[in-house]
């Protein structure tokens, strides 16, 4: 049975905080400048009361991470190299800011299993996140889970650390935020009561186009999403509809359902997030307007809810909520979900690392667009039947660097 969180009370305890203020939770968000990091600050931001900022993390955009550590004055800041770190250093020096800047990989699994910290936001993008949702889930943290990709990659053993852990793991993807809102508290009666769910997708940006020319589709085209506004990787996956694949392989590991009872729908409009079909042929659906503030929001207040600061829905003004089934031929990279999911384990890891690498190149202008499901088909098919077991993360991290060498090969010679 995969850990989610029956027990609110695994939840790590809240500090004391100071004599007479109100117990805090100590939040970690790695990520924190991206879309979704931002998101999250946005919802903090409206209840100093219940949260506390320990620490935030960044990959490239130091300026973005200063502007943070000025307004939030966090312990500790992680950014990947020395030079980086000390631009870092050097700015909050100069404003007094005793914030202290830590450098690389294991700065930020640090932070993510720090004593000082009760959630951990799991906001970076890519397969670099799981060691620190690994180290959070050893460590038993409330793990706000954005990063899918980890999960992705981690599979079986990503959940034995939230088992061994006793971590309480929260889905904040929005499908799997919705699925979660559905469902009793108590996971024990999950089984009994899902005959399948449904995971919604708004189709992207090429729903309608016509697919003999999205050879031509530029990178500025794949990353304008209709409905959401989100990081420039998944954008794309929601383009190809990766996205979902990721999701379904994601819905499997955080419901612990087989495969054939994960199902997806086009739903353009973006409202009913996703849906959970019951034994008695009840269909259970969480509603709102497209904001990550809302799944951020649960996640962080679970069991209670707080305000978000999202748009509430108006029904006097939707529009028609319609439904189509994907089209294969258009979408073939949603199949991959399934075939990974079939096939030896770890096989999931190594469809991630090429489309993580053939997201990249397409958005460096290296490959086309329909190249990228060339790039993942192959790169999965040559190494299915060459993956042995992964019982320790290190591992799962050398099938992630074999699929990626193998991926860039592919990718030169689709370059070329
Ligand atoms: P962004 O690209 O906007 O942000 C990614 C964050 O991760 C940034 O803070 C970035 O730092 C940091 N980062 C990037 N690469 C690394 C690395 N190698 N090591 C450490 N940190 C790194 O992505 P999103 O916020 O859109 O997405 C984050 C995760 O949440 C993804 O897994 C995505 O699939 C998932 N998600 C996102 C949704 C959304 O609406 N955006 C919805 C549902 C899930 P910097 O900015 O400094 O480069
Ligand atoms: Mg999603």
């Amino acid at each position: 049975m995969s850990p989610m969180p029956s027990h609110p009370a695994s939840v790590s305890a809240p500090s004391a905080g100071p004599a007479g203020a109100s117990p805090r939770q100590r939040l970690a968000v790695l990520g924190s400048t991206g879309s979704v990091g931002a998101s999250t600050l946005d919802v903090v931001a409206r209840h100093p009361e219940r949260f506390e900022i320990v620490g935030l993390t960044a990959h490239a955009r130091v300026d973005v991470l200063l502007q943070q550590c000025l307004r939030w004055r966090p312990r500790v800041a992680v950014l990947p190299t020395e030079e980086r770190a000390a631009t870092l250093r050097a700015a909050l020096a100069a404003q007094g800011v005793a914030t202290e800047v830590q450098v690389g990989a294991q700065a930020l699994c640090d932070l993510a299993a720090a004593p000082d910290v009760d959630s951990v936001m799991a906001a970076i993008v890519g397969a670099a996140g799981l060691p620190p949702c690994m180290a959070a889930a050893y460590a038993g943290k409330r793990l706000l889970l954005a990063n899918k990709e980890a999960l992705v990659v981690g599979a079986d053993l990503f959940m034995q650390a939230v088992r061994d852990g006793g971590a309480t793991l929260l889905p904040i993807d929005s499908e799997h935020s919705a699925i979660f809102q559905c469902l009793p508290e108590d996971r024990r009666a999950w089984a009994a009561r899902i005959d399948h769910i449904i995971l919604t997708a708004s189709g992207g940006p090429f729903r309608q186009r016509d697919p003999a020319s999205f050879d031509s589709i530029t990178p500025a085209q794949a990353v304008a999403h209709p409905n959401w506004v989100m990081g420039q990787k998944i954008s794309v996956d929601s383009a190809t509809m990766m996205n979902k694949a990721l999701e379904v392989i994601e819905a499997r590991w955080l419901f612990d359902l087989p495969p054939e009872r994960i199902r997806v729908v086009l739903h353009p409009q973006s409202i009913i997030h996703s849906m959970v079909v019951c034994r008695d042929a009840s269909v259970l659906a969480q509603l709102g307007t497209p904001d990550m503030k809302v799944p951020i929001a649960y996640g962080l207040s679970f069991p209670e809810r707080i305000e978000s600061g999202a748009d509430r829905l108006d029904f006097l003004k939707l529009q028609a909520l319609s439904f189509e089934a994907p089209d294969p031929a258009r979408f073939p990279g949603l199949q991959l979900a399934y075939d990974a999911l079939a096939a030896p384990a770890g096989s999931t890891a190594v469809l991630n690392a090429a489309n993580e690498e053939a997201v990249a190149a397409f958005l460096a202008g290296r490959i086309r667009f329909t190249d990228i499901h060339r790039v993942n088909a192959g790169t999965v098919d040559a190494f299915v039947l060459r993956l042995g077991p992964a019982r320790l993360l290190d591992d799962l991290l050398d099938i992630d660097r074999r699929a990626r060498a193998a991926a860039r090969q592919r990718i030169e010679e689709l370059a070329s």
